[in-house]
């Protein structure tokens, strides 16, 4: 069957379940024609059948209902010939509420018979069926007073009048297949056009709107060219106002006398004031173009800023009033929210500035909250589990810190208290451990380790390299098994034997890897320190209790989620150096507890830090050269790895080959970069690391946590393409010896903003005063590498914007405390916004 029929045949279905109350569709069923027709004569329907169909919906609304019954009957009729096919039968009694759950189902866009957005709801409760929640039973009927079910915002855009297939497909380009998409594409941006003014009261370069008649229109040339304008004088009264536009058409479809409202900028032409391209609406439309706060939508091929704003206006209008509120009573009280329908048609067609920005507090709200409510969700998951009760008595301990090279710092004392508190709770522990570079969180996972191996159980530590891992190997047989034995005997015993600590990596031979996988089966290693070659190898535990994550923003979710399925609910300590801001911690990482370790290990110097210009690079050639004369190793970071016709920035591969044969041919330098493979990136990185090369050429891959201690300058180049938080974790490479160590920071050009920028770099060695910087400055892409679900759907929210976060917290953790699971009626709507959000529970990692 030809689309336009398919399209007419449901209109006319529609108009007969609603009772044949003509408002099947917005404004008449002859509203539809004009598109029909078109699309109709595209399906190249006979012209005899498109001419009748059209006489008889033209007529339509003056007939009573018996004859309106049967001009549909007769044209259903029609439809059924001209298809070749045969129609169900079009059903005979109007729809009744009981028919509400069938049309929850197959979803119609338009009002039921008895309602109107003006008339009062029928009271009695309806039954609605919600989409199902992934993986989990119906969860039922549930009541809801007066609001038309959500499910029927799952209708595709093609259920819009004057919206066929064709405008469908590019509505999807914009992202929009459903009714509910429309109903949350929000405005790019808006115009105020509320300033109405009489034309002799007009200033230059003023946006505003001006009311009056069309006097005159003509078409003239566009001088020297084919091209015609419209051009018009509009009077009001008290003047007129010339206008323009890059239309000839307009010409015939305004015509003089036309009472119209324009809204634009004025302009000037020839020492008169003008208008030029301004919006213009019949004063007989509703005003949505001119005159109000003017929603400006993005926009694709083939789509007028006109249309869209119609066709949105149409959804708004209609659909907004009669959306239900997801959000619980309580919440909206205590937080003083606008209700959901008022917020989405402020946020398109606002009243009032402060209606919008009250409609977008409370949309922005709703996606901080749904995105707790997850997060909390997730938590609750993994708690309600049950872990092994691994306790450590004081004596024990103290007789394991007693072994170490130092004193703990009080971060560090602090942090091992709460792991030794998760490890002895029963459930498992999820914690995220984070402290910037240098800080030491080695010596905490070494302990974390201990307490787990003191009871004969497993434990995998997992970095994002082979070299960080190798690293973490050599730290752990020297922590936990003494292989550079002390002088004096220390009170506490070493944990493990070397032997129960092993090493598997990529390169780890084949043979190896079969030993280390035998000995984690049958229980005889104790602790395995990889890469991800951990999750892909086919290994099993005897008895894995605890996982340990390094550098946790390269790991994504599944891969934790893999770690931890090879334990029976492991406990799991996640440990980065990433300076989250708080206001994110809350958020993305509120599923996990958090330790800070916000202190440095004593004797730290700090590094210290110049922003210089492009012409005083010589000055950073020399220091190089001194300190490499000294003994020491240094970092040269390029931010792109080949030059690109786009971006003037230095290239590392270029640049590697001009500094080796122009300003250090006396030196050895090394070069790492992206495009290198694993192996030889690793080798390059521990060519560096035992001194083979005095210089590391290196774009943004130089490994973060990578100990290189001999190194004292961190040299980075376009440093203004980085964000600081990534600046920092460079910096933090260097100075990790007991020598002084320098970061120097070159822009790519000399400007004053930028410098200004990076110059808090000198002033601070605070990650997390960076991180804030950072996240103020660029949004929160810097932290999170990978897309997360839940982050894609944050468009209002500002993760900057603590009180919206902290607001949303409380109610969510408010709520969460009453109904963790969802699963009162009143939070039905909810639990469906939820999932929506969280896109069918994608996000959780348990
Ligand atoms: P990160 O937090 O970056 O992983 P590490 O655990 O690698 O830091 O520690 C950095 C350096 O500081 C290591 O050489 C480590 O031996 C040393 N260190 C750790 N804790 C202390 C401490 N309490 N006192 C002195 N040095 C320490
Ligand atoms: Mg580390």
């Amino acid at each position: 069957m030809k689309p336009s029929l398919v399209k007419l045949s449901k209109f006319l279905k529609l108009e007969v379940e609603r009772g044949y109350d003509n408002r099947a569709v917005l404004g008449g069923l002859e509203r539809i024609l004009e598109s029909w027709e078109i699309e109709a004569r595209g399906d190249n329907l006979p012209e005899e059948l498109i001419q009748t169909i059209g006489n008889r919906l033209r007529e339509y609304q003056k007939l009573d209902e018996a004859k309106r019954a049967e001009t549909l009957a007769q044209l259903w009729e029609r439809l059924q010939e001209a298809g070749g096919t045969p129609l169900p039968p079009l059903p005979t009694i109007p729809l009744k509420v009981e028919k509400a759950v069938e049309r929850a189902e197959s979803p119609s866009p338009w009002p039921r018979a008895s309602s109107s957005p003006n008339e009062p709801e029928p009271l009695e409760p309806r039954e609605v069926r919600y989409p199902q929640r992934q993986g989990e039973a119906s969860s039922g009927p549930a009541p809801v007073s007066g609001k038309e079910s959500p499910a029927a915002l799952n209708a595709p855009t093609t259920v819009l009048p004057g919206v066929g297939p064709r405008h469908a497909q590019t509505l999807s380009r914009l992202g929009l297949q459903t009714l509910r998409d429309m109903l949350y594409y929000f405005p790019r941006r808006y115009v105020d056009y509320t300033q109405l003014k009489p034309i002799n009261r007009l200033w230059f370069g003023e946006e505003v709107t001006v009311i009056g008649t069309v006097q005159s229109i003509t078409t003239r040339p566009l001088r020297g060219g084919q091209s015609q304008i419209a051009e018009a004088v509009i009077s009001d009264g008290t003047g007129a106002l010339r206008v323009t536009w890059f239309n000839p058409w307009l010409a015939k479809r305004l015509r003089s006398g036309a009472h119209i409202s324009i809204s634009g900028k004025i302009d000037q032409y020839l020492g008169q004031l003008v208008m030029v391209k301004p919006e213009w609406e019949s004063l007989e439309q509703q005003q949505l173009s001119t005159n109000r706060i003017v929603p400006v939508y993005s926009l694709t091929a083939q789509i007028t800023q006109g249309w869209l704003r119609r066709l949105m206006n149409q959804v708004i209008t209609y659909w907004a009033p009669r959306l239900p509120d997801h959000l619980p009573e309580s919440v909206r009280r205590n937080v003083e929210l606008m209700d959901l329908s008022t917020a989405l048609i402020q946020m398109h067609f606002p009243d009032h500035v402060d209606k919008l920005k009250a409609a977008r507090y409370r949309l922005a709200f709703d996606e901080i909250f749904l995105l707790q409510l997850g997060v909390l969700r997730q938590k609750k998951a993994w708690q309600d589990r049950i872990a092994r009760v691994f306790d450590s008595n004081e004596e024990w301990l103290a007789g394991q810190l007693s072994r170490l090279p130092f004193p703990l710092t009080s971060a560090q004392e602090r942090a091992i208290a709460d792991v030794r508190a998760d490890l002895a709770s029963g459930r498992p522990m999820n914690r995220l451990l984070q402290g910037d570079v240098g800080s030491g969180k080695t010596v905490v996972a070494a302990l974390a380790i201990s307490m787990v191996a003191n009871h004969g159980a497993q434990a995998a530590l997992m970095a994002p390299t082979s070299i960080l891992a190798e690293q973490h190997y050599k730290s752990m047989l020297k922590l936990l098994a003494d292989e550079n034995e002390q002088e004096e005997k220390p009170a506490g015993n070493p944990i493990l034997r070397p032997e129960q600590i092993r090493l598997m990596i990529g390169a780890t031979p084949e043979a190896d890897k079969r030993q280390i996988r035998d000995g984690l089966a049958d229980g005889s290693i104790k602790l395995v320190v990889g890469t991800h070659a951990l999750i892909e190898d086919p290994v099993t535990f005897a008895d894995l209790q605890l996982t340990i994550v390094d550098e946790q923003h390269r790991f994504g979710v599944e891969q934790r989620a893999a770690l931890r399925s090879k334990g029976d609910n492991p406990h799991l300590l996640v440990m980065t150096a990433t300076p989250i801001p708080r206001s994110l911690a809350l958020t993305v990482y509120g599923d996990l507890d958090l330790s800070l370790m916000d202190e440095m290990p004593p004797g730290r110097q700090p590094v210290e830090t110049h922003v210089i210009t492009p012409r005083e690079r010589e000055r950073a050639y020399r220091l190089i050269c001194s300190q490499i004369d000294a003994g020491h190793q240094a970092f040269i970071i390029y931010p792109l790895v080949e030059e690109s016709e786009q971006s003037d920035s230095k290239a590392a591969v270029e640049e590697y080959a001009r500094l080796q044969a122009e300003i250090f041919p006396n030196f050895k330098l090394g070069l790492l970069h992206g495009r290198l493979k694993p192996e030889e990136k690793d080798e390059a990185m521990s060519a560096f690391h035992h001194g083979d090369y005095q210089i590391l050429v290196s774009t943004s891959v130089v490994e973060v946590g990578v100990d290189v201690p001999n190194a004292t300058v961190m040299l980075i180049e376009g440093a203004d393409r980085f964000g600081l938080a990534q600046l920092h974790q460079f910096r933090g490479r260097v100075g990790r010896g007991g020598s002084q160590a320098y970061c120097l920071l070159i822009p790519e050009s000399a400007d004053a903003a930028e410098n200004e920028r990076l110059q808090v770099m000198t002033q601070t060695n605070d990650g997390f005063v960076l991180a804030e910087r950072d996240l103020e400055q660029r949004g929160p892409g810097e932290f999170l590498g990978t897309r997360q679900s839940g982050y894609s759907e944050l468009q209002l929210a500002n993760l900057t914007d603590i009180h919206l976060i902290e607001k949303a917290r409380r109610q969510a953790l408010l709520l969460h405390e009453q109904d963790p699971e969802l699963q009162r009626p009143a939070h039905q709507l909810l639990a469906s916004a939820l999932e929506r959000f969280w896109g069918g529970g994608k996000g959780d990692i348990s």
